[in-house]
């Protein structure tokens, strides 16, 4: 303060109190207590004051309440507890015999603004008297100097560069030091800087000025953000002064409840760019240190939220061409490249068209490669960035094809964030690909299997639920209605425990047993062989992962843009780059009728027929024999100069393989698949469990038969699908008794006489066979609280009572 007097008994500096206060509960402060300074600190001391019983406690401050640094909530509230500001005023002088007894005031005036920028205090000479027993100096503190040469120093800080060196080399400072008196934070701040600057120095010789590259956007206004809804700020339940003084030193603040926080959090826009941590030429700005307004150019303006997968930003755009070289050479589509030239270049697909309106298919893979944010995925609503995400390799079950995926986790909030692929893993079945199911489908399921286990429609605890299902065994009329989606380990454990407590039960499965006929005939055959993707796949011109030499494909039956999405986007890639023919033969060639396809559409119930004919004219153009074929055509609704193209195409491929829908005719398909060179066909099952539970369940039955048949079964029981899924109705269901084992509920499920959730396929842990025949692992993703559980657990669980030993853990078998 430097006024006479401080040196009297009673005189506190602000620290040294605050430090009393917290170290001897029973410091004394008298009845009439000054404090002067107007921050945080002379805020703690004069509430602290107060909670040490002073009854008259004044904050003398020598500007205005708008100059006071001190945050506005502890002035409020040291005026709610019974505090007296006392504006422009400043210490003269102290007055006591040996104690404090007054302090005398002189009343100031605002004047020009100083070096802080707030209007400096200047004294009117007029004075008053403020009778008191403590004086608390919360004026501010000093580095002591008194040691370090005056050349090195101001008197408030180090004489310091922009790198935290000094003029003694190899002597870095930071805090204090550097900035003069500031907060905790920024010394924290700086000290990171500092050792990055002396890290520098010692590794290369010289300090490192810090360099962060940032974009800030500041032409923003109300109208960028008319969309968002306006929603209220939360704050923390106020306590009376008065209630807060009566347990003086106990905490009141209890920051904002667990709903008040997550609502708060809702209010966040997420102003920034998603890709903050991706982005490499952010990256590289900041470890080459560039300064863009060197290069400053035209700005094209172009920001579209097309579609409902991902947005782009071609101001954002550095025209790499990434992203058009991976539609085109791995996913196989091309359905985006770059239109207009210099700085109108945009990247758009052809003819202008809207994302929705192209070939894309939103396998996402551009979005993934994309170094910058010109390309970023929707997250899910509100989500945050995510720096260091822990990466999980499973394999996608929305299908057989096997895709392996990298869900992004972020552990602590039990989430994926989004999922990207390994392109530069060569074990990865199908190289890095995968289609819009696998990359955003985790969205869909974030939910899934957290209701409560059931009794006929009301909550249960789990181990009632379990004891229930368990207790529809032993029973002789029981049938299981397996879903598409089973891995192999709990295919296995349903068999275990049907063994164990049902062993008269019928497996059906809900889909693709129609491939029973065509698993029968190819087992009795010498003639074909199964194919694998490499023999089946052209390579790809950005890598040589794929090394196949499939030239043309035969489908038959097949929908590959729904049930197989990845086959699509192969045989697309294939016949684009490597000209591979394409025959199809049935109702939905969806994506794949482009360019030299040649798609033949029999009537109904002539498949068999069609591929009679194109087999014989592939064996007549192999043997260089006229096509005699042409009178089998008859009915059948194509035309004979279809099927003599298709066939010479065939005919003609050193390495075609056939891809075979359930619906083929068996005997015929592989004879189609026969004459071809090499015999090589692959089966298109359509649920990831259906290579496996069809092909290793002998005596398996549609589920649909089965409800035909179903007055002998009167115990039904749903696993990894609901009664709905499976074709059943409320009226199909009378009189029986069934229960439902599934991550997703349902009408009928909730009448169910048991109602048990399991985890959703994202969180599974086990393994799948593909179509080529590879057994694939699944990993589970993130570690949720549902009250769903694997069904490998539930059955162990319900098989212990019985000394059944069923694996809980899929993974341990
Ligand atoms: S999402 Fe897939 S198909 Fe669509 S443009 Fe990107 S890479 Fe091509
Ligand atoms: S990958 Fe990204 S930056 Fe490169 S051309 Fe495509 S949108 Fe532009
Ligand atoms: S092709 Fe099948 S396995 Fe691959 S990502 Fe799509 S749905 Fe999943």
């Amino acid at each position: 303060m430097r006024v006479p007097g401080e040196d009297l008994e009673g005189v506190l500096g602000g620290i040294n109190f605050l430090y009393d206060v917290k170290t001897n509960p029973s410091v004394t402060i008298g009845r009439r207590v000054a404090v002067v300074g107007g921050g945080n600190t002379a805020m703690d001391a004069c509430r602290s004051a107060r909670r040490l019983g002073a009854e008259q406690v004044s904050v003398l401050y020598r500007r205005s309440r708008e100059e006071m640094p001190a945050d506005n909530i502890e002035i409020e509230e040291a005026t709610e507890e019974g505090v007296n500001f006392i504006y422009l005023a400043a210490p003269k002088a102290i007055e006591g015999n040996g104690n404090v007894e007054r302090i005398l005031c002189e009343r100031m005036q605002l004047g020009e603004p100083d070096a802080s920028g707030r209007r400096s205090p200047v004294p009117t000479g007029e004075t008053f008297v403020l009778e008191v027993d403590t004086v608390i100096a919360a004026v501010g503190q000093g580095i002591d100097f008194s040691t370090v040469p005056a050349e090195l120093h101001d008197g408030r800080k180090m004489k310091v560069g922009k790198d935290y060196n000094t003029p003694l080399p190899g002597v870095f400072v930071c805090g204090d030091q550097q900035t003069g008196p500031k907060i905790a934070i920024e010394a924290i701040g700086n000290g990171h800087w500092a050792a990055d600057s002396l890290d520098h120095y010692l590794t290369h010789g010289t300090p490192k000025k810090p360099f962060f590259y940032d974009i800030v956007q500041t032409d923003l206004g109300p109208e960028d953000f008319a969309d968002v809804e306006r929603t209220t700020q939360e704050h923390v339940a106020h306590i009376s002064g008065e209630k807060r003084l009566a347990a003086p030193f106990k905490e009141y603040s209890k920051g904002l409840t667990e709903e008040q926080t997550l609502r708060d959090a809702k209010r966040c826009m997420e102003c920034g760019c998603p890709d903050v941590f991706e982005c490499k030429l952010r990256k590289f700005a900041t470890t080459h240190e560039v300064q863009p307004e060197k290069l400053a150019g035209a700005h094209i303006e172009k920001f579209e939220d097309a579609n409902q997968y991902y947005v782009r930003n071609m101001d954002k755009c550095i025209l790499c061409a990434k992203c058009v070289r991976a539609c085109d050479e791995i996913s196989g589509f091309h359905a985006i490249d770059f239109a207009k030239r210099g700085f109108e270049s945009v990247l758009t697909p052809h003819f202008f068209n809207d994302m929705e309106h192209s070939d894309c298919t939103f396998c996402g893979l551009c979005t993934q490669v994309c170094p910058v944010g010109a390309l970023t995925e929707k997250r899910v609503e509100r989500w945050p960035h995510l720096e260091d995400p822990t990466i999980v390799k499973t394999t996608c079950m929305l299908c057989p094809v096997g895709c392996e995926l990298d869900l992004n986790l972020d552990r602590k909030r039990s989430r994926i964030v989004r999922v990207t692929t390994d392109l530069d893993n060569p074990e990865a079945p199908t190289g890095g690909s995968c289609c819009v199911k696998g990359r955003y489908a985790f969205k869909d399921v974030a939910d899934d299997g957290a209701f409560d286990p059931a009794l006929k429609g009301a909550s249960s605890s789990w181990s009632d639920a379990v004891a229930a299902f368990d207790a529809f065994a032993p029973c002789n009329d029981a049938a299981f209605v397996l879903g598409p989606s089973l891995t192999t380990e709990e295919v296995r454990a349903l068999k275990e425990y049907a063994a164990l407590r049902v062993p008269n039960s019928q497996f059906s499965a809900v889909s693709d047993t129609g491939f029973i006929p065509l698993l029968n005939e190819a087992a009795k055959r010498k003639d074909v062989v199964r194919a694998t993707y490499a023999s089946m796949t052209g390579p790809s011109p950005s890598s040589d992962i794929r090394c196949g030499e499939a030239d043309a494909y035969l489908l038959v039956g097949t929908n590959t843009d729904e049930d197989q999405p990845v086959l699509t986007s192969w045989l697309r890639r294939s016949a684009r780059h490597r000209k591979s023919a394409l025959v199809y033969i049935g109702e939905t060639p969806g994506l794949l009728d482009k360019g030299e396809a040649v798609v033949l559409h029999p009537e109904a119930g002539k498949e068999a027929q069609v591929l009679t004919a194109l087999t014989s004219a592939v064996k007549a153009i192999t043997a260089k024999e006229s096509v005699a074929s042409i009178e089998l055509l008859s009915g059948t609704g194509v035309l004979p100069e279809d099927l003599e193209k298709a066939a010479g195409l065939l005919a003609a491929a050193k390495h075609p393989v056939t891809l075979i829908g359930a619906e083929a005719p068996a005997k015929e398909v592989f004879d189609a698949a026969a004459a071809l060179a090499g015999g090589r066909y692959l089966l298109l099952f359509k649920g990831s469990g259906s290579v496996e539970l069809i092909s290793a369940t002998p005596g398996i039955l549609p589920t649909a038969t089965l409800s035909t048949a179903q007055k002998n079964m009167g115990t039904l029981l749903f696993v990894g699908t609901t009664p709905e899924d499976a074709g059943f109705t409320a009226d199909s269901l009378t009189g029986k008794q069934y229960a439902v084992l599934s991550s997703v509920s349902s009408p009928l499920s909730e009448k169910a006489d048991v109602l048990l959730p399991l985890l959703p396929w994202i969180e599974k842990d086990g393994s799948i066979t593909n179509l080529e025949g590879r057994a694939l692992s699944v990993r589970r993703g993130p570690l949720t609280k549902k009250t769903g559980k694997s069904l490998c657990a539930l059955l162990a669980e319900a098989a212990l009572p019985h000394k059944g030993r069923i694996h809980a853990n899929p993974v341990a078998r």
